[in-house]
């Protein structure tokens, strides 16, 4: 906006009328005092400014407009009558003007100076607004600079403090930050601590993991760098990201050497006394069926029904110690899996009818629902009797009020799913991927039924080696329905 100052009212109304005519947006004042009160309230382009006035002249309007900082910029044309005197002149460029026309005005010449100075103002003031908005934007990424900074030196801060080795690494998968656990087993921040030759290989298998953008976990043997001893950790990276990228990675080192060597002793515990009780218990078991095929020819002698009694209870003895043996044989990596053609549907009608005579209840109903695996299955038939005689005794034992169970069979392009589906107590959900660990058992049934719960975590290891799948799907309360799945040839 221009502002027009002159006492004039002719003056005043025939300027404003040739602004506006050529599209300037204007406002006017009648006297000095009226202008500098106009000036400090109002954002001006340019101001056309009379010299004569009564009260304050242009000169002193101009000279009061220079001392404040948001009218010292604008600029001034003055105008007039007399006082072409050069020494006039510069007075006026001196008090802050920028342009100096006298009476009678030669409009073409005004509207070019008016022009000029409004457009290098407007221009001038843009470019103001762009600066200060730089110079904010400027501020701003500084002070997210230092927050970002202190927000990294107080996490440094808090992985210092932390027990375990602790680092870091940028986008790129370099490290970028250790805690001083770091280098109990490494000389530099800048490599990875020494594995074992049997382990995987640190680097590798992160670049691995980093391709896919997801985490890594890893138990392997670190190298300790004054003991020279390898001691178990596990390693944990997980990444993180911003905007779905990946911005940082974030890792630890937890020693769990102690915990591996109770494992190691427990199961070599395991396995001894597994072996050691097996010898003797086949033994008892071979004395029984003697006694109780003598006892059979003797119709009076009542001991039999003990003897087979005592039979049963040693069976059942006997298949826990064939399941603790499998257990060793796992962590032995000697769980062998004699893979031929056979009939799958033979194994399952076969399994069902052991099941239902050794069931002891009269009650259970098995039934069968039935898709014909016309295809050729290479499988283990002992193994396989073994994971289904598993999930049906499971199925039996975990549905005290209801004895119905339903065997299925499907083929799904390539590979063959046999389910054992029951009606009984059901799984809480987020206990269902624990029920395949080793001696996991749900707290909630675990008292009201016996069990040690290592055999569905013998069925995955079958099934695994036979790179099938194993899976639960299950309603607390309402059943549950176990699966194992095949691959056709
Ligand atoms: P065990 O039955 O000897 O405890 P398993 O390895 O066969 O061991 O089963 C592990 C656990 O899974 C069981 O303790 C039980 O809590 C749960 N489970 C297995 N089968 C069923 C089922 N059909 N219904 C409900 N819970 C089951």
């Amino acid at each position: 906006m221009i502002l027009i100052v002159d006492d004039n009212q002719n003056n005043v109304y025939s300027l404003k009328k040739l602004l506006d005519s050529k599209g300037f947006p204007t406002d006017t004042a009648n006297n000095g005092e009226d202008a500098l009160g106009k000036a400090l309230n109002n954002d001006y382009s340019l101001i056309i400014l009379d010299v004569q006035m009564p009260g304050m002249d242009g000169f002193e309007v101009a000279e009061t407009l220079a001392g404040y900082s948001k009218t010292k910029e604008i600029p001034i044309l003055f105008l007039s009558a007399v006082n072409t005197d050069k020494r006039f002149i510069t007075k006026g460029y001196k008090s802050g003007g920028i342009d100096y026309v006298t009476k009678p005005i030669d409009t073409e010449v005004l509207m070019l100076k008016i022009k000029t100075f409004y457009r290098l103002q407007e221009n001038n003031l843009a470019m103001k607004k762009t600066q200060q908005s730089l110079e904010l934007e400027v501020e701003g990424r500084k002070e997210a600079q230092l927050l970002m900074k202190s927000e990294i030196d107080h996490f440094q801060l808090m992985l210092e403090a932390l027990p375990q080795i602790a680092f870091t690494l940028d986008e790129n998968g370099l490290i970028n930050f250790v805690n001083h656990k770091w280098f109990d087993y490494s000389d530099s921040d800048l490599r990875f601590p020494e594995t074992h030759a049997d382990d995987l290989n640190i680097e590798e298998e992160f670049q691995r993991c980093r391709r896919k953008g997801e985490a890594l976990e890893l138990e392997v043997r670190i190298k300790h760098r004054i003991s020279d001893e390898y001691r178990y950790h596990l390693l944990r990276m997980s990444p993180v990201s911003q905007n779905n990228t990946v911005k940082n990675w974030v890792g630890t080192f937890t020693d769990i050497d102690d915990q591996k060597r109770v494992e190691r002793e427990k199961d070599e515990f395991l396995s001894i006394a597994s072996h050691e009780l097996k010898t003797p218990l086949t033994s008892i078991k071979a004395y029984l069926q003697l006694a109780f095929r003598k006892l059979g020819q003797n119709p009076e002698n009542n001991g039999k029904e003990f003897v087979g009694k005592a039979l049963d209870q040693v069976e059942k003895l006997n298949s826990l110690v064939t399941d603790l043996l499998d257990i060793s044989k796992i962590e032995n990596g000697k769980l062998k899996i004699n893979k031929k053609q056979a009939d799958l549907e033979e194994v399952v009608s076969n399994t069902i009818d052991t099941i239902i005579q050794t069931a002891g209840n009269p009650n259970v109903r098995i039934d069968r629902n039935f898709t014909n695996i016309n295809q050729h299955v290479s499988f283990d038939p002992v193994r396989i009797e073994q994971v289904l005689i598993n999930f049906l005794t499971n199925a039996i034992k975990y549905s005290p009020e209801n004895n119905h169970v339903i065997v299925s069979t499907a083929i799904k392009k390539n590979e063959v799913r046999v389910s054992v589906t029951d009606f009984g107590i059901g799984i809480p959900e987020f206990k269902l991927a624990s029920v395949f660990q080793k001696f996991y058992r749900v707290e909630e049934s675990s008292v009201q039924f016996q069990g040690m719960g290592i055999g569905l975590y013998i069925c995955s290891e079958i099934i695994n080696q036979h790179r099938g799948t194993i899976g639960v799907s299950s309603q607390l309360g309402e059943g549950s329905t176990f699966y194992f799945t095949l691959p056709l040839n």
